[in-house]
């Protein structure tokens, strides 16, 4: 990974937006810049990371008391959850992603004096789609980082600065890369209490390479607000004018991009669902509203600070994921790494489109598929691009979820997590 300095965040005392992460990362292989390495934390690095010393299960029982159940639920695709739901904000969020369930819930932390500041993500006063972690005070800030930024955000550099100022009552806003570092080194922060926000993440890739990918889905990428992968089997894009367009994955120009747009890191993600935060705010469960999941007794707390805020309503689920997970599975298998391609006529990718929206697996089904086709994809990857380390990182769920499309593990290739982790 190249040692890039951060984008900047100019006037980062405004809002009660108290600092920005500054400084560069030190290089590694198999590395999403949480922040770690560019701390005081940093000879822990290794230990922390996900991708180096993965501990899904025990880190599990740290957090929620216990690990993942499949026998409960939908533990063993979206990990330990005391309740799921629909949900959306009654009154929406200017600028958010979604409603805004997620920066809301780090505001009225603020609002209640419940931490002394919250670390998340903000956007580069020059790039919107460029990720600058910031250390916020007042619940206003938060405004300033709502929507979804493409690229790696160190957020937990920011723990030494939050130390600095005497804060010892955080809560953190980040993805699942994120959230196992900030787990594993959390007994040693000396912090009072620690509220951890997390939204789900499919993949990530940097600001850079996320501006070419615009630059080929539109003739007017500066001028693209918003942008989101719909459990529809659209993305979506907004225009500063007012415009959307939607466009069928299965048209994405995705043979156009290189084979790593998107890092091996994220390619071989076993945490889509970020089953180590005490809430996980997403969508793909959702049909069109937001997806809550509650994993513990402080995500039913955070949840509780909503009150009517948010309407709140089950799940649906309908489809069945297991053809559309077995053909993923078998062209990944052909493709040997690198992302799936799909080869369909041109004249046939309206209809195959169309066909996939109306008919493929929706709410709960959906996103079971999608964890199901993150699972697969992690392991042909790794086995294709590092089979040295399939051992350690593919976690004995993935295993499970994976078995029933033929991929289990070979000789060697199980067991490398210890003991203690099963
Ligand atoms: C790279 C990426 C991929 C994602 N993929 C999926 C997916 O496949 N399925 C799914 O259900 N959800 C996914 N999400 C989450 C989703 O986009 C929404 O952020 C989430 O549903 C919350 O919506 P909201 O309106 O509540 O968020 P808002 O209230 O708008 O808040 C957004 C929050 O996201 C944080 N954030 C923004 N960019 C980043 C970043 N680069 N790194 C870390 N944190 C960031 C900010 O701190 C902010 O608090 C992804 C998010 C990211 C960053």
């Amino acid at each position: 990974m190249a040692a890039v300095a951060l984008p900047v965040l100019a006037a980062p005392d405004v809002d009660g937006v108290l600092a920005a992460a500054r400084g560069a990362p030190r290089p590694r292989d198999l590395c999403t810049d949480c922040g770690i390495s560019r701390s005081s934390h940093a000879a822990r690095c290794g230990a922390a990371c996900q991708f180096v010393h993965p501990r899904h299960a025990s880190l599990e029982r740290q957090v929620h008391g216990r690990a993942r159940d499949a026998a409960r639920g939908d533990e063993a695709h979206f990990g330990p959850y005391l309740e799921m739901w629909r949900a959306r904000l009654a009154a929406p969020r200017a600028g958010a992603q979604w409603t805004g369930l997620t920066t809301r819930l780090a505001e009225r932390l603020l609002e209640e004096g419940l931490v002394d500041a919250v670390i998340a993500t903000a956007s580069a006063d020059d790039d919107r789609w460029a990720p600058v972690p910031v250390l916020v005070t007042e619940a206003r800030g938060m405004a300033r980082c709502r929507g979804m930024k493409m690229g790696y955000s160190p957020v937990l550099a920011l723990l030494d600065e939050a130390a600095a100022r005497g804060y010892r009552r955080l809560a953190v806003v980040g993805v699942a890369c994120q959230v196992h570092a900030l787990r594993a080194l959390e007994a040693s922060l000396g912090l009072e209490r620690l509220y951890v926000i997390g939204t789900p993440c499919s993949d990530n890739t940097t600001t850079a390479r996320f501006h070419d990918f615009l630059a080929l889905l539109t003739d007017r990428p500066a001028s693209v607000t918003y942008l989101e992968f719909m459990p529809d089997m659209h993305v979506e894009l907004r225009f500063d004018d007012g415009g959307v367009r939607r466009i069928p994955f299965i048209r994405l120009p995705i043979a156009q991009l290189p084979a790593d747009f998107i890092p091996l890191t994220c390619r071989s993600c076993f945490d889509y669902t970020n089953a180590l935060a005490d809430v996980t705010v997403g969508y793909m469960a959702a049909g069109g509203d937001q997806w809550l999941v509650v994993r513990n007794a402080r995500g039913r707390e955070l949840a509780a600070l909503l009150g009517d805020e948010v309407a709140l309503a089950p799940l649906g689920s309908r489809g069945d994921r297991r053809g559309p997970v077995r053909t993923f599975a078998r062209m990944l298998e052909r493709q040997k790494g690198g992302m799936p391609v799909r080869r369909a006529p041109r004249w046939a990718r309206p209809l195959i489109g169309w066909l996939q929206a109306r008919f493929g697996p929706k709410g709960l089904e959906f996103a079971r598929t999608r964890v199901e086709m993150k699972v697969a994809e992690g392991i042909v990857n790794l086995r294709a691009e590092r089979p040295r380390r399939v051992r350690a990182l593919v976690p004995e769920f993935a295993w499970e979820l994976a078995a029933p499309y033929g991929l289990v593990p070979r000789d060697g290739e199980r067991g490398g997590t210890p003991s203690r982790e099963r």
